[in-house]
């Protein structure tokens, strides 16, 4: 069996001024988690690197160029998950930290906890060292700008006037060569999101879940949506009643858009090795690497395929 990643960078109606910084990004992410993987890291390792690396890609919201709440703050959300042990870390409204991702993972591994919040997980990186950085350097100039312009928080969830879906966050799943899956989220949220707001990316089952005996999701969309219907254990339910990994994701999407008139996305991979990415929203920007291919893709029905360059 050989080990997969996969990455997306967001279901939502990516512009066209967008599109290319994007594919470029998920595409970049996901030869960084490959890499880790060929290295003989695990597949928590490998999502981690690829998270990590979207976070510091400005394109995406997460990390530096997070979304602003209602407040003009930052207040990013994360979990990361080990299909193994099903040990799970996340952390939620952290402002000045750049790596959200790795933080979650220190919570998951040093401390007896799954979550810390707020104040609580910044003292907690500060007792572990990880160093802090200023909420404003992660803020760029765009997302002030768009925040400026766009005061109402459902133009954040819908734009107003081609109601697309508006948002979007950043996920990796991975299984490595021993089998074990893993996952990871990460996102600012919603712009103009209430202060305290969290959504489903850090919340297990919701934003991601990795389970070795049926694979590691990991979900974009409305979070309020997405926490309805659990959408990461919905699809990890379908698999274990024997559906495939693209038929599971098409049915939870649909189930999501049916129950609660919502749009997502969620990308997927079992511990065999099978994976898809999803998406029933305009597009979504999103990478894998298998063998040694590069697959990517933004539109619906796209799958376009490049030899990975190592
Ligand atoms: N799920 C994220 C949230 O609601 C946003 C997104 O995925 O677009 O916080």
């Amino acid at each position: 069996m050989s080990a997969v990643v996969v990455v997306h960078g967001g279901a939502w109606a990516i512009p066209d001024e967008l599109a290319k910084a994007s594919v470029d990004g998920v595409k970049a992410a996901a030869r960084e988690g490959s890499s880790v993987l060929r290295s003989g890291g695990s597949a928590l390792d490998a999502v981690e690197a690829a998270v990590r690396a979207l976070e510091d890609n400005t394109v995406f919201n997460a990390g530096h160029g997070a979304t602003l709440n209602i407040d003009g703050e930052l207040e990013m959300d994360a979990i990361i998950m080990d299909g193994k042990t099903l040990a799970s870390g996340a952390v939620s409204s952290v402002k000045n930290i750049a790596n959200p991702v790795s933080l979650a993972r220190a919570v998951m591994e040093k401390t007896p906890h799954a979550m810390l919040t707020g104040r609580g997980a910044n003292l907690f990186a500060e007792s572990i060292g990880v160093s802090t950085v200023s909420a404003d350097s992660l803020i760029t100039k765009y997302e002030r700008k768009e925040w400026e312009l766009r005061k109402k928080y459902m133009t954040g969830v819908m734009e107003e006037f081609n109601l697309e879906w508006a948002h979007d966050t950043v996920g990796a799943v991975a299984v490595d060569c021993a089998e074990n899956v893993a996952c990871a989220t990460s996102t600012g949220g919603i712009r103009n999101k209430m202060v305290g707001r969290v959504g489903d990316s850090p919340i297990i089952g919701c934003g991601g879940y990795a389970d070795n005996l049926s694979g590691a999701v990991s979900c974009t969309g409305h979070g309020e949506s997405i926490l309805k219907v659990t959408l990461a254990r919905l699809i990890l339910s379908h698999i274990e009643q024997g559906k495939s990994v693209s038929d599971a994701s098409q049915l939870s999407l649909q189930t999501m858009g049916d129950r609660v008139q919502s749009a997502g996305g969620a990308i997927v991979v079992s511990p065999s090795g099978q994976w898809a990415a999803t998406f029933t929203t305009v597009r979504m920007a999103w990478a894998a690497v298998e063998h040694d291919v590069l697959w990517f893709g933004l539109d619906p029905n796209e799958k376009q395929e490049e030899m990975l360059r190592l």
